[in-house]
């Protein structure tokens, strides 16, 4: 037994040592950036060079590159799966607690590592400290988190007695896991899914965001030091459309555990659901996808406390959050009292290069994000009206884009509905409650929502009525901790699933029943 689970404290940076500490972090990742050689896939245990080969750049400065990584392929995909399989056996014979000790040593690590970390994603994926240090913290949540639910897991589902008879049901692994993790939480979700996968006796083929190869390679360093065998963790990082697709595809895996876009979502739902010449099983396939998250104001709402949630929940990590918020729905009493108060916070936010800890919005990730969020900027102008921001700013060539607000946006419109995954916040005009509340539900995402009020009655409303996988109330709409707010969405938005939760853990596992007569 472990003792109970703590989520991991977050890094106080007026501390001193910290801030040297993470200063320090960024000068060595720096320096390690310009003297590396290409990073090689890690299959069946064994670096492995490929013809070509891929960089990875800062946002906020696309002139310094950060690292190159061999690129696979299909045919490399194909490699890694063999030798996934080929683990399988042995790995899935290891007792769960020696796995789960695995997990906790992995913990330790990236508590040893954890400025390394963070500074890498501050650097390659333009998060500013404190989203940076959260990352980790959430990623050494996930490791402790799953190394205790794994022995619950383990003690098997409880079965009614019959006389003459031994009854046990246990959970078994599945076999090779295809771990497809997005570029926004680069570190805790890519470290939660595929640890999740291990914990329970599944080897895994991990191809991270080609955004964020470097941060997925040190993950995977850190898991081998913490004692993942050869072959039952396998590095691939490559595109999405070669490398990724046969990750889906291929016969030989069981299961794809992915998190990203809808779009990618449902293609990965649809060619695993294809049977494949000598496929075996069904593919299970657990995807967590975007969101269109809304947080609707009432008239007895704390106004101070509704500004200050929207705007975190909008503009933390330039709004590349899934559960970011996207659209405030205001009851019109209150209107244009909230939207003076959101201005004003709005007008707070410093936006630059995030090695600078004075800086809260960074870079949005790649020039292709940046030329999104300028496009529907210019929709906001032709359809409603932009009252905040929406400029691109011109610093050291980075990604970098004003915080947006847009005012009159129409019900079912794109700045409506579409996930924009940039800082652009959408503002609509609800009658009353009953309005707002079909507004907010009037998508076809269910991922975070929240309700801003002193009424007693409509929260409970909320609770019951608006319709996404994480609500809260009167807060922001963000940051949900690993065991405390299980986090996964309705609709469109995912296969309900919930990351962080006790249920999570069933989806790498199936369950056996074992009669023996006496
Ligand atoms: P994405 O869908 O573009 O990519 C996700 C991963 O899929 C990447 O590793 C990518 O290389 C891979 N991929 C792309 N095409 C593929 C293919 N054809 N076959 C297999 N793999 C393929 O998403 P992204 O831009 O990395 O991440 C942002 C999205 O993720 C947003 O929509 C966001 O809402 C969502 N997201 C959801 C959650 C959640 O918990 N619901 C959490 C984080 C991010």
């Amino acid at each position: 037994m472990f003792g109970p689970f703590r989520n991991e404290p977050l890094s106080d940076f007026s501390d001193p040592q910290n801030k040297a500490a993470m200063e320090n972090a960024l000068g060595h990742i720096e320096a390690e950036a310009k003297s590396a050689r290409p990073h090689p896939l890690i299959i069946g245990g064994k670096p492995l060079k490929t013809a070509e080969t891929f960089q990875t750049f800062n946002p906020s400065n696309p002139q310094q590159a950060l690292g190159a990584f061999a690129k696979a392929g299909a045919a490399d995909a194909r490699l890694a799966i063999a030798a996934a399989e080929k683990a399988f056996p042995a790995w899935a014979a290891e007792p769960m607690q020696k796995r789960a000790e695995i997990l906790r040593r992995a913990a330790e690590l990236m508590r040893k590592y954890k400025f390394e970390l963070s500074a890498v994603m501050t650097l390659e994926g333009g998060k500013n400290w404190v989203e940076a240090d959260a990352d980790t913290a959430e990623a050494i949540d996930f490791c402790e988190y799953y190394a205790r639910d794994a022995l619950n897991w383990a003690a098997g589902m409880a079965v009614s007695y019959y006389p003459g008879e031994r009854n046990e049901t246990f959970y078994a692994p599945l076999g090779v896991i295809s771990v497809i993790p997005p570029w926004n939480f680069p570190c805790a979700i890519l470290t939660g899914m595929t640890v999740a996968a291990l914990v329970t006796g599944n080897t895994v083929c991990l191809k991270p965001s080609s955004e964020t190869p470097l941060i997925g390679w040190k993950v995977a360093q850190i898991l081998f030091e913490a004692g993942v065998p050869a072959g039952v963790l396998n590095f691939v990082p490559g595109p999405g459309a070669t490398c990724g697709e046969e990750l889906v595809v291929n016969p030989r895996v069981r299961a794809i555990c992915f998190t990203g876009s809808k779009e990618v979502g449902l293609g990965i739902v649809e060619k695993a659901a294809k049977h494949q010449p000598g496929q075996k099983w069904i593919k299970r396939v657990v995807a967590e996808m975007g969101g269109k998250d809304t947080l609707i104001v009432d008239e007895t709402a704390d106004l101070d406390k509704a500004a200050m949630a929207a705007v975190t929940s909008a503009f933390g990590y330039q709004g590349q959050k899934c559960s970011a918020c996207s659209r405030v729905v205001i009851v019109e009493d209150v209107y244009e009292k909230f939207v003076e108060k959101l201005l004003t916070h709005a007008g707070n936010i410093t936006v630059g290069p995030v090695v600078d800890p004075g800086n809260y919005m960074g870079p949005v990730i790649n020039a292709a994000s940046l030329k999104k969020v300028l496009e529907y900027v210019a929709i906001g102008r032709k359809t409603a009206k932009v009252i905040h921001g929406g400029a691109k700013l011109e610093l050291d060539g980075g990604y970098f884009v004003e915080p947006t607000i847009v005012d009159r946006v129409k019900p079912g419109s794109p700045l409506d509905q579409e996930e924009i995954f940039g800082p652009v916040l959408s503002l609509l005009r609800a009658r009353d409650f009953d309005h707002a509340l079909a507004l907010a539900n009037a998508t076809e995402f269910g991922l975070t929502g929240g309700l801003i009020s002193t009424s007693r009655e409509r929260i409970e409303r909320a609770r019951r009525e608006f319709f996404v996988g994480n609500l809260y109330v009167n807060r922001k709409i963000t940051g949900a901790l690993v065991g405390v707010q299980p986090f996964g969405g309705f609709n469109m938005s995912g296969t309900d699933s919930k990351a962080g939760g006790a249920d999570y853990l069933g989806l790498f596992l199936q369950a056996k029943s074992y009669t023996e007569r006496f």
